[in-house]
């Protein structure tokens, strides 16, 4: 069965921003959620299916690939977008950051979904995002580079649970554990109960009684880390790399976000990138072009001497096979193309003025349509004949 479109399916267009994203889904979500709709099979299939589109476009890096790629560059991808990868749990715990405590339907789905089980989702700590410029031949080689980044990382003196010596976490008065404060009211509807997270206690459950003086009770310090990333061979400008776990620890325990990297490229002063080819404009003297010689060009990673045929034409492409980069999803590699131009000169002394008027008129200087010759037309008219 063919997949439809995300877009279709939450009923907006390409450049929604993430408020009217969040808007579409969350009125798309009570509509179809399977607490409104007991038995019904297919409000539960359209609820999965928003869910999905929601799971994919809100994800700033998975809607890049589904807008180039479809849904081929989101399937396979963990929780949401793989076939049949969707299960209610995941989209239940996608609820807490859509209706938002304090919401009246972040409690009308509290029921069915995050609160229920005793489940604690675990912590996850932000995303660091930095930006990563390669040379032609990191590129094309692929390269291992050593960067510096400041990051939150875990107290040692406490272990990361915030509290001194490393002791252990007190139950929030407050909410007795929970997180989460439940208000109970009447309305028209019925019984409407209301789940804000704990002030106290941040919806952590746990106070600190005695702060970990080193990490002044947060259970992480910045540092700043060594990371050594591994760059693959063909990797082009605004490609995103990510390592899991280097990003930051989040607060008092849990796991580490992401450390996503963006590729930029650095402008190489000869050499043009082309997809996997490698472009080089070569400008050639006209008489080494009639008469043939050899030039040194510039390649990744240095030069080379390449030959240049007696009757070379302005606009020819020369090929050096397999020296442009290598295709990230290890399709072959490219070429680089040489661009022969032909260099006027602009301004010539008497000398060369005399010896080029000798050769205006001399026969071989004639021009022909095609090369040598005769041009097709030619052809057609001795075929006429
Ligand atoms: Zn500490
Ligand atoms: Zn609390």
């Amino acid at each position: 069965m063919a997949k439809k479109d995300y877009y279709d399916l939450l009923g907006v267009d390409k450049n929604v921003s993430a408020e009217e994203l969040k808007k579409a889904y969350r009125k798309l979500a009570i509509k179809y959620h399977p607490d409104k709709n007991p038995g019904d099979k297919e409000a539960e299939e359209k609820f999965k299916e928003i869910a999905e589109a929601y799971g994919v476009l809100s994800d700033s890096d998975k809607k890049a690939r589904y807008d180039r790629f479809g849904h081929e560059g989101v399937g396979g991808a963990s929780g949401f977008g793989g076939q049949g990868g969707v299960n209610m749990e995941d989209i239940f715990s996608q609820f807490g950051d859509i209706f938002g405590d304090g919401s009246p339907f972040g409690s009308f789905f509290g029921g069915g979904g995050r609160s229920s089980g005793g489940r604690k989702a675990v912590r996850k700590g932000s995303d660091l995002r930095i930006k990563l410029k390669l040379n032609v031949e990191e590129i094309a080689n692929g390269v291992e580079k050593k960067i510096k980044v400041k990051r939150y990382v875990s107290c040692k003196v406490c272990s990361g649970n915030g509290s001194k010596h490393g002791t252990s976490l007190q139950t929030c008065g407050t909410c007795q554990g929970s997180g989460q404060i439940r208000r109970v009211q009447q309305t028209m509807l019925g019984q409407m109960v209301t789940t804000n997270t704990c002030h106290t206690c941040n919806g952590e459950g746990k106070v600190v009684l005695d702060r970990c003086e080193s990490c002044f009770g947060e259970g992480r310090v910045l540092e700043e880390d060594m990371i050594s990333i591994k760059i693959p061979a063909g990797v082009a400008e605004g490609m995103q790399l990510s390592m899991s776990g280097k990003g930051n620890v989040p607060a008092r325990g849990g796991v580490a976000g992401d450390l996503l990297i963006q590729i930029e490229e650095e402008e190489h002063a000869q050499l043009k990138r082309d997809g996997n080819n490698i472009i080089y404009d070569l400008p050639l003297n006209f008489v080494d072009a009639v008469l043939g010689k050899e030039v040194e060009i510039p390649v990744v990673g240095g030069r080379v001497k390449i030959q240049i045929k007696p009757g070379t034409q302005a606009g020819e492409v020369l090929r050096l096979k397999g020296k442009g980069f290598k295709d990230i999803n290890g399709y072959g590699t490219g070429d680089q193309l040489i661009y022969v131009n032909i260099y006027t000169p602009k301004t010539v002394s008497s000398e060369e003025k005399s010896l080029l008027e000798k050769l205006r008129d001399s026969p071989n200087f004639q021009p022909k349509a095609s090369g040598e010759g005769k041009s097709i037309f030619d052809k057609m008219k001795d075929f006429f004949k």
